[in-house]
C-alpha cells in the first residue's frame, strides 16, 4: 500500500520542527535584547527565481543567537519599487504598534530593496514618534550571489539596533558597514556595494567587527511625538515628481494638474531652474492651488526654501532634500496645511 503524505501534513511537520519566529515569544538567552525584523523583500531576499522569507534570512545568520533574541514578520515580499503608499502607512502603523506594545523591544530592522530604501527611511523618520532604532537594510547582491552582502548587512543592523550608542538613534539606513541618517541616505550607485551616501554630510557611523561607532551628531527628532501624526490619514495627497531637461515644455506639469495633483516637486536644474515652458505651466498650476516645490537634479547642495514665487512659478525650494525626499515631505506637509508660510517653515525645519 502506498502512503501519501499531503502537503498540509508536511507543512505541519515542518512548522513543528521550525516554529515561525514571529509566532514565538522571542527565544534564546533572556539576558539578550529583543529585535524585531520586518521583512519586505528586495534583493536581500532574492535567489534565482524565488524569494527568501525574513525567517530564512535570520536563520542564515551565524552567531545571531549571541547578539539578540529575534522575532520576524513578513510584511511583504516584493521589489521595493512595488511598495505602495498605503503599505507605507501600514508599515508606520505596525512599527508604532510594536514600540507601543513591546517596551522590551530594543529596535526594529526593516529588510528592504535598496532602490527605494531612502524613501521609506525618510518617510518613517518623519512619521514615527519614537527614538528607538529602526534600521533599514538590504543588499546589493542577491542571496545566492558570490559575495552576497545581505547576511552581513542584516547581522550588522541587528548589532546596531542593540548597541548602547544607538539607543535613541531613530531611523537609519545601514549598508556595507556604514550607517546613514534616514533623512540623508541616498542611493548613488546602481550596483556597487558602497551604493549609499549622505551627500554633503557624510556617513553617520560604521559597524566594525568589534563595535559600532557613531562618528557625528545628527539633528534629533522628538522622541515623544512624530513630526507628522498620521492617525486618521487613510491616503497621502497626490504629489507628482517632474524632471527638468532642456527643451521640456509644460505638458507633464499640465498632465499632473489634470490628474489631480495637490503638489508638484520639480527635479529642477542647478539651484532650482526650469525651462520657460515649464515655468509657465507651473505658474498656471499654482493659480489652480497646486503647491510647487523646486528641488534639484544635481545630487548635492541646496535649493533655498526662499527660492520660489516670482518667475519660477514655484512656492518654495526644497533645501537640501533631493526630489524624491522632497516629494515625501510635501505629501506629509499637505496632510496638515496648504498655507504657504507654514509650508516654508516645514521645509526649513525637516
Ligand atoms: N530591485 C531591488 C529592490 O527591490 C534592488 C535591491 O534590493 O537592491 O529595490
Amino acid at each position: 500500500m502506498t502512503r501519501t503524505v499531503s502537503l498540509a501534513a508536511l507543512s505541519v511537520l515542518f512548522l513543528l520542527a521550525h516554529p515561525p519566529l514571529q509566532a514565538q515569544a522571542p527565544a534564546g538567552d533572556e539576558e539578550l535584547p529583543v529585535v524585531h525584523v520586518l521583512a519586505t523583500g528586495g534583493t536581500i531576499s532574492n535567489t534565482e527565481g524565488d524569494r527568501l522569507t525574513g525567517e530564512d534570512l535570520v536563520r542564515s545568520l551565524p552567531g545571531v543567537e549571541d547578539v539578540a533574541r529575534i522575532t520576524v514578520e513578513q510584511f511583504s515580499n516584493v521589489a521595493s519599487g512595488a511598495i505602495s503608499l498605503s503599505q507605507w502607512l501600514a508599515m508606520e502603523r505596525r512599527i508604532d504598534e510594536l514600540f507601543q506594545e513591546r517596551p522590551d523591544l530594543a529596535g526594529v530592522v526593516v529588510t528592504h530593496g535598496t532602490d527605494t530604501m531612502e524613501e521609506t527611511a525618510y518617510f518613517l523618520d518623519l512619521t514615527l514618534g519614537h527614538c528607538r532604532p529602526v534600521v533599514v537594510t538590504g543588499a546589493m547582491r542577491r542571496a545566492t550571489a558570490l559575495g552576497a552582502d545581505g547576511p552581513a548587512n542584516l547581522l550588522n543592523s541587528i548589532r546596531l539596533a542593540v548597541s548602547e550608542e544607538a539607543r535613541e538613534i531613530g531611523v537609519v539606513v545601514l549598508m556595507n558597514d556604514e550607517v546613514f541618517p534616514g533623512r540623508e541616505a541616498v542611493k548613488v550607485s546602481t550596483s556597487r556595494m558602497h551604493a549609499f551616501r549622505a551627500p554633503g554630510a557624510g556617513r553617520f557611523g560604521v559597524t566594525d567587527p568589534d563595535a559600532v561607532f557613531l562618528e557625528r551628531t545628527v539633528p534629533t527628532r522628538s522622541c515623544e511625538a512624530p513630526s507628522f501624526d498620521l492617525s486618521g490619514v487613510e491616503e497621502l495627497p497626490r504629489v507628482e515628481l517632474i524632471y527638468t531637461a532642456l527643451g521640456a515644455d509644460g505638458a507633464l506639469v499640465r498632465a499632473a494638474v489634470e490628474a489631480g495633483a495637490e503638489g508638484i516637486v520639480m527635479a529642477a536644474v542647478g539651484r532650482g531652474g526650469t525651462t520657460p515652458g515649464q515655468r509657465e505651466a507651473l505658474a498656471e498650476a499654482r493659480e489652480n492651488g497646486v503647491v510647487v516645490v523646486l528641488s534639484s537634479r544635481t545630487g548635492e547642495g541646496r535649493v533655498p526654501v526662499a527660492r520660489g514665487e516670482g518667475e519660477t512659478g514655484a512656492l518654495l525650494g526644497a533645501g537640501d532634500l533631493n526630489p524624491q525626499k522632497a516629494r515625501i515631505l510635501l505629501m506629509l506637509a499637505l496632510t496638515r496645511t496648504d498655507d504657504p508660510d507654514e509650508l516654508r517653515t516645514i521645509f526649513r525645519t525637516h
